[in-house]
């Protein structure tokens, strides 16, 4: 993967960063965009460095869409035409869905589906004219199998199986393959702020009986980006200890 540019959205922090690191590491050099944590989005690009190939890092809220081209033109100008997208970043907003707000349903799907369509809206038109490139979306085990208090994360998680599937059909021709990655339960910040019930009523689930790393996430990505998974487009691959067989 030496010499190819990813663009990593959410790369700063979690599952995103993990895989900024691993795509770094198999040669890509690597724009990450984040939300607004400079401090955490700065050392991820240190770390891309200490790798020995270039780093980015954009402020970029996904869901919009002026934002999200801006972003896509900056990397390319200053890095290159990306030839790897992963769509990482993503937020929680848990209620029951009696609690849940309107304004807390969209927030969700604004950020984990529609910002996913924006980068892919930004990034394919450079795919198209070059007739290759990897997408890989973040999904979650929440969007196959709903969670109690996710609504609106399940269903922006379920939305982007869909996207997936739909960018995968109308891509193919031209040498662009799109999947999704859905992680279980993975130790990063967003879990680490979960209730310790949540947390051990959601392990007691995972018949592998322990939580996931970003490292697990990552690997799956680093394939789904690289050469060895050029015949494999629309597939959803699972990496959660066996949470949903
Ligand atoms: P974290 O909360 O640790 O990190 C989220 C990342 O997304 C941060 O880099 C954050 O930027 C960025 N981000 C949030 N909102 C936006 C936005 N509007 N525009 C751009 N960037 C944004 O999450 P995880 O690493 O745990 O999760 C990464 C992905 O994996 C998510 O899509 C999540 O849904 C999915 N996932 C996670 C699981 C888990 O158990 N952790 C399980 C299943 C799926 P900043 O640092 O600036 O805030």
């Amino acid at each position: 993967m030496k010499g190819k540019i990813a663009l990593v959205t959410g790369g700063s922090r979690g599952i995103g960063r993990a895989i900024a690191l691993k795509l770094a590491e198999a040669g890509c050099d690597v724009a990450i965009l984040y939300a607004g944590r400079e401090d955490a989005a700065k050392e991820t690009v240190g770390l891309i460095e200490e790798k020995g190939v270039r780093a980015l890092s954009l402020r970029c809220d996904v869901s919009d869409g002026a934002q999200a081209n801006e972003a896509a033109k900056a990397v390319s100008e200053q890095l290159g035409a990306p030839d790897i997208l992963v769509n990482n970043a993503g937020i929680v907003r848990d209620a029951l869905a009696m609690r849940m707000t309107t304004e807390d349903f969209r927030a969700v799907l604004d950020t984990n589906l529609t910002g996913a369509f924006n980068m892919i809206h930004a990034c394919l038109p450079i795919f198209i004219r070059r007739r290759s490139g990897r997408i890989v979306n973040i999904s979650s085990v929440s969007g196959m199998m709903g969670n109690p208090g996710q609504a609106n994360y399940s269903a922006s998680k379920a939305g982007l199986i869909g996207l997936t599937k739909t960018i995968a059909r109308e891509v193919a021709s031209r040498g662009i393959t799109v999947n999704a990655v859905a992680p279980g339960f993975i130790e990063t910040d967003m879990t680490r702020g979960m209730s310790e019930a949540a947390l051990k009523n959601g392990l007691s689930a995972v018949p592998m009986g322990r939580i996931g790393q970003p490292e697990d996430i990552a690997n799956a990505v680093r394939f789904l980006a690289g050469d060895e998974a050029a015949y494999i487009t629309g597939c959803v691959l699972k990496v959660d200890g066996g949470m949903y067989i």
